[in-house]
């Protein structure tokens, strides 16, 4: 089985290549993922996550744009929907991309994280391969955080400190915003 995999960054990644690969797919990693600001903080994932792709052989679909004046002008006056127009954006160019190259099957690294809306990604994944017409691979990734979490320590990758918008990066480090 031949799967096209959303990846956000290079230690969420760790988890779920392992389970796919460990139940004989063929994993190609799509990074897309305008979401991530500033732009320094992208370059940074951006490239950990090639660096581990050459180490793990992983071949890599990059859109290596920076984002940042259209993510902010799809989530501008709906901040409080953010996250799930992030994932839609996200998701569909992965879905409608997997579906022209042929690939059996779409995931993504998102259901790796314990602090995404986990069933919120499921339906929207379930509409997608519905709207596409290309089955969507679940498995809950989250069983493997720690695994993960060592992984990414080990191999001495950069993990980020916050989700990945300007807005993250506010709500992690503004004290003001993290005592409500
Ligand atoms: S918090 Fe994360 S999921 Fe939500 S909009 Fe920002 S980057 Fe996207």
């Amino acid at each position: 089985m031949k799967v096209f995999l959303h990846v956000c960054c290079g230690p969420c990644t760790i988890y779920p290549l392992t389970v796919l690969r460990e139940k004989g797919a063929e994993v190609t990693g799509h990074f897309f993922n305008p979401n991530i600001h500033p732009f320094k903080e992208f370059k940074r994932r951006l490239s950990t996550l090639q660096d581990y792709a050459k180490d793990t052989r992983l071949p890599l679909v990059l859109d290596t744009k920076y984002g940042l004046t259209d993510f902010i002008r799809k989530v501008a006056f709906h901040e409080a929907e953010r996250c799930n127009i992030c994932y839609l954006v996200r998701l569909e160019k992965t879905v409608s991309l997997a579906k022209e190259e042929g690939f059996d099957a779409f995931s993504t690294t998102l259901l790796y994280s314990r602090y995404q809306r986990h069933s919120h990604l499921i339906s929207l994944c379930e509409k997608l391969s519905l709207k596409y017409q290309i089955p969507f691979y679940y498995e809950d990734f989250r069983e493997g955080w720690q695994y993960g979490i060592e992984a990414s320590k080990e191999l001495e990758m950069y993990r980020q400190p916050y989700c990945g918008c300007i807005y993250s990066e506010q709500e992690r480090y503004d004290k003001s915003l993290r005592k409500k």
